[in-house]
């Protein structure tokens, strides 16, 4: 058995110990799975396979974050790569997931005050549009040292959204948005969005590569944040949550109607009304084949309470 059908069977187990939701969603991922392993028994172009259609599948998902991509290059498309920069905004951190809807909510909301009242000393701040996918990292504060030094400044310093009655674990949302900036220097984008979201290294910056075109720099945020590893990554290597994160993580996406949108945003420029509708994930087709996931990475000194805590294997040790 490949790690990543251990990883998914363990999933559906703590799944369908859960409520009377959480217990469907593990059913429906369960037979999705159960056809996939079978799916010598159907003969080669009868089609008609059932598929979950779930966004928490990892076969299934694959098809729906490449809907996304797509949307993403197709929207950058006409684009220079020199008006373009990658923008990481760290919301909050919360012991409650479902706030987490909120968060997004307002961010979206202060994300284009920003830019309204930008307009009124600068008139290019009305060109300036962006699209993008937030993420939500999940993390013990005791855990946050393995960060780095950086990064654990970085999060004692942001908002915390606590309920003291939540989870043990501190959800942290942040958004990865495709800024493009027609007119405007990388730098006065950076120093706005700084002023507007204060805190230590909140707002990151990152112009893109001038190699590669627009179409694919973009394709590749939208790859990287859409990646939903479900896991931490520490001094370089990965370590995916415990599951009982991951059950909690998915159970909330899949409360949603269409699981992405709710973690998507885009921004017209001003005066500029639609874009296309990429939300939808009802009418989206299979591709033919999936390659596994491959991320295995070397976990390396860690104390024996983290390695418990992520159920390290110990061939990786
Ligand atoms: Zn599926």
């Amino acid at each position: 058995m490949r790690g990543s059908d251990a990883a998914l069977l363990s999933l559906i187990d703590e799944l369908e110990k859960g409520s009377f939701d959480q217990s469907e969603l593990g059913r429906r991922l369960r037979q999705c799975r159960d056809q996939r392993q079978n799916v010598g028994n159907f003969p080669v172009g009868t089609g008609g396979r059932w598929r979950c259609r779930s966004v928490v599948c990892p076969s299934c998902r694959r098809a729906i974050v490449s809907r996304y991509i797509r949307a993403m290059e197709s929207w950058a498309s006409e684009m220079q790569s020199s008006d373009l920069s990658l923008v990481t905004i760290m919301l909050a951190k919360t012991d409650r997931l479902t706030w987490v809807n909120e968060m997004v909510e307002k961010f979206r909301k202060d994300f284009r005050n920003c830019r309204a009242a930008r307009v009124k000393q600068n008139p290019r701040w009305a060109s300036v549009s962006a699209r993008g996918h937030f993420e939500v990292d999940a993390v013990l504060a005791d855990d946050a040292p393995l960060f780095g030094p950086q990064w654990r400044e970085m999060f004692c310093d942001l908002a915390a959204v606590i309920d003291g009655s939540g989870d043990d674990v501190l959800w942290v949302p942040h958004v990865h948005l495709v800024v493009h900036h027609p007119g405007l220097d990388w730098q006065e984008i950076r120093d706005v969005f700084r002023e507007r979201w204060a805190g230590f290294r909140r707002v990151d910056v990152t112009r893109f590569h001038k190699e590669g075109t627009a179409t694919e720099n973009a394709g590749d945020v939208a790859g990287y944040s859409l990646k939903s590893h479900a896991g931490n990554r520490f001094l370089g290597l990965t370590a995916p949550w415990p599951v009982e994160w991951s059950a909690a993580y998915w159970a909330w996406i899949w409360e949603h109607k269409a699981a992405l949108r709710c973690l998507s945003m885009s921004m017209n420029p001003m005066g500029v009304r639609g874009g296309k509708d990429v939300d939808s994930e009802e009418d989206w087709t299979i591709d033919d084949e999936f390659d596994e996931d491959e991320d295995e990475d070397g976990i390396l000194f860690w104390s024996n309470a983290v390695l418990d805590r992520y159920q390290v294997p110990p061939v990786f040790i």
